[in-house]
């Protein structure tokens, strides 16, 4: 989905910027205020308890959710510019038995034709070059049901790396992979950021990894509590109170 231009000021090559962002769901508020900067090379962490709004943001953010308040995206220098954005969902969960492959479910989304009649020797050569991305050439025959949590995620990865985004939001990517198959994703997203010219905003109750692959990190319930570095928000007194008053996440 695009996002529209703004004509704030901001010192970085590109932003997605969140201004006075509220959410409100019925009558229940959800989100009071949101005010956020992603700035192109990136990685942006939302942490916070179940319920706290993360996944109502980047809803927001992908155009699935009404909001009042402002979302846009800028370049210096370009007028009219518009965001791509790229999505991995929280969770997503394929039966076992469904026949799908990865080839199958890369053809859907980026070809026109049925898949039951085939793939071309085209397609497959596009879809190995956006597995390539995720080191996931050998998946292609694969069903996506048996993929473990891991190879799911570096498949979705690829999908939404295709075209290329602005901005690439995770729901909970960790959840769900096992410990190292943690590290290889955020190693593998880390190398996308710098080969690559977009952001990433990701939400996830993995702290651990916070200090060596995010750039910044919001803390979030119901609004942005604080942001700033790992340490800073790690240490601070709100996220402190946010997780003892919740009795963790
Ligand atoms: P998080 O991702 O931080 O766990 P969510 O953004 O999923 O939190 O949810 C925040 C709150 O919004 C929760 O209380 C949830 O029940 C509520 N909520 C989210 N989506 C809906 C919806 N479609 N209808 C009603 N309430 C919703
Ligand atoms: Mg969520």
């Amino acid at each position: 989905m695009n996002i529209g231009t703004h004509g704030g000021s901001c010192s970085h090559s590109c932003c997605l910027r969140v201004q006075n962002l509220s959410v409100k769901i019925g009558s229940e508020s959800i989100l009071t205020d949101v005010n956020m900067h992603v700035h192109c090379g990136e990685l942006v962490a939302l942490i916070g308890p179940n319920g706290a709004g993360k996944s109502t943001l980047l809803k927001a953010i992908l155009g699935q959710q009404e909001y009042s308040g402002v979302i846009s995206f800028s370049v210096p220098g370009q007028r009219n510019r518009h965001a791509k954005i790229g999505y991995v969902p929280q969770t997503p969960s394929f039966d076992p038995g469904d026949p799908v492959t990865v080839a199958d479910l890369f053809a859907c989304c980026m070809s026109k034709r049925p898949a039951f009649l085939g793939i071309s020797k085209a397609m497959r050569e596009k879809i190995l070059a956006c597995l390539q991305r995720v080191s996931g050439e050998e998946l292609v025959d694969k069903r996506v049901g048996t993929l473990s949590g891991g190879e799911l995620q570096r498949v979705l990865l690829a999908l939404a790396l295709e075209p290329l985004p602005n901005v690439l939001i995770l729901d909970e990517p960790l959840s769900g992979v096992d410990v190292e198959g943690m590290e290889a994703l955020m190693e593998m997203l880390d190398d996308i950021l710098k080969t690559y010219d977009l952001s990433i905003v990701m939400t996830t109750h993995d702290f651990g990894m916070l200090h060596k692959y995010a750039d910044q990190v919001y803390l979030i319930d119901r609004g942005v509590v604080c942001s700033g570095t790992a340490a800073e928000v790690l240490d601070s007194r709100s996220f402190h109170q946010v997780f003892h008053r919740k009795g963790g996440i």
